[in-house]
């Protein structure tokens, strides 16, 4: 694959001005604080701007990652290659019902934390659950986000999507296509498509969706950890908006819930960046726990650590890389094994070039 960077950004210019960065740093990015240069990042405000940016990367053969707020992703010492968009696409109105209750119809790319607190002024509950997720909703969707016994599965009603895999499917575009010598029937034929999702197809469960299907991360036979392998568009269903059931509530009570919830995690959760959990809890169990009883807890790595305060937070003392964060995870991983023999699951997803050496 061969990506102009400095072409496609003087492509890209007119039409996104400063919101496009070239050779940007992801570590300003991510809540971990590491992780080498994108090729290019751009904030996306618009669906338009979103289906625009994929129908240009699907006929020219531009690598494409979307992201959110970067809170559950380890991303490469070596950065991405092709194009980094953060979704910030963050319009919502809620709809009031006749039993009382209101539909939220909200943009993918809202921040959790700073929407939960507008609804707990205007007397609206269900996702107060979250002031300690400072990821954005569609990101919260992938995962199944959730706290205090509470996820979001309990809440939401549907989401739309944009779907690329049937363009993916026609052979990546026809940037991909023409290199391999073959030709697309037509522009329309490779069209995304914006499609609904229901709760009962989105196979919600414990930090689980249809959307992280096939795209765990492996670890190779010396137990570091391997990204998924990406495909063109990545990923190839794109949230877009969120329908979510919300109930009357007294905003006091909400508010004094909210702030429970984070006094909790300011008791409970180091100060440091991090990426929150790096492992899902087994079944039956708290991954931190293990990591903590297989001796782990406080191991560092270069500039990275295993939180003194919770063994499931790998922090950035400030300077670490992500081959140090994955050293760690390695190490974690390995201990839990050998001692109770456990398999740990990532809970954080790998992004981007990984050379471990
Ligand atoms: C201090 C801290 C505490 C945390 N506590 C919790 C917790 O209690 N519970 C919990 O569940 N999580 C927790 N997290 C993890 C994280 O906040 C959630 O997983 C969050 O939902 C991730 O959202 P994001 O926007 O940051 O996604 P990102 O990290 O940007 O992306 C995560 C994945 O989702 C994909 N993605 C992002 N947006 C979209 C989209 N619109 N469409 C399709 N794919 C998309 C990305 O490609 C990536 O693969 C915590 C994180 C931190 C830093």
């Amino acid at each position: 694959m061969t990506f102009d960077a400095e072409s496609v950004y003087a492509t890209l210019l007119p039409r996104f001005g400063r919101r496009l960065r070239l050779h940007e740093p992801l570590a300003r990015h991510c809540t971990f604080g590491v992780g080498g240069p994108a090729d290019l990042w751009l904030s996306l405000e618009t669906r338009d701007e979103l289906q625009w940016l994929v129908r240009c990367c699907l006929a020219e053969g531009w690598p494409l990652l979307v992201v959110g707020n970067g809170t559950n992703v380890l991303f490469g010492d070596a950065g991405v290659r092709g194009i980094v968009a953060r979704v910030a696409l963050s319009d919502y109105r809620l709809v009031e019902q006749e039993d009382g209750s209101a539909l939220l119809y909200a943009e993918a790319g809202i921040s959790w934390p700073k929407l939960l607190n507008e609804l707990a002024a205007q007397g609206w509950g269900g996702l107060e659950f979250g002031p300690g997720i400072p990821g954005t909703l569609g990101g919260g969707v992938v995962s199944n986000a959730g706290a205090h016994q509470r996820d979001l599965a309990q809440v939401l009603e549907w989401v739309e999507v944009l779907d690329v895999r049937p363009a993916l499917a026609l052979g990546n575009g026809r940037g991909a296509a023409e290199a391999e010598g073959q030709s697309l029937q037509g522009e329309e034929a490779a069209a995304p498509l914006v499609r609904r999702y229901e709760r009962a197809e989105l196979e919600l469960g414990y930090r689980h969706s249809r959307f992280r299907a096939g795209r765990q991360v492996t670890f190779d036979e010396r137990g570091y950890p391997q990204p998924a392998p990406r495909t063109l568009i990545e990923p190839a269903e794109i949230v877009l908006l969120l329908a979510i059931r919300l109930r009357r509530d007294d905003p006091r009570k909400l508010r004094a819930l909210i702030e429970e919830y984070r006094q909790h995690r300011k008791r409970t959760q180091p100060p440091q960046p991090s990426a929150g959990s790096v492992f899902k809890n087994p079944p039956g169990d708290y991954a931190g726990r293990l990591i903590e009883q297989a001796g782990a807890k406080g191991l560092c790595h270069g500039r990275a650590c295993i939180s003194e305060r919770h063994a499931n937070f790998i922090v950035n003392l400030g300077g670490a890389r992500a081959a140090d964060i994955a050293a760690l995870i390695r190490e974690a991983r390995t201990r839990v094994r050998e001692r109770f023999g456990v398999e740990l699951e990532l809970e954080v997803e790998l992004r981007g070039e990984w050379e471990i050496a």
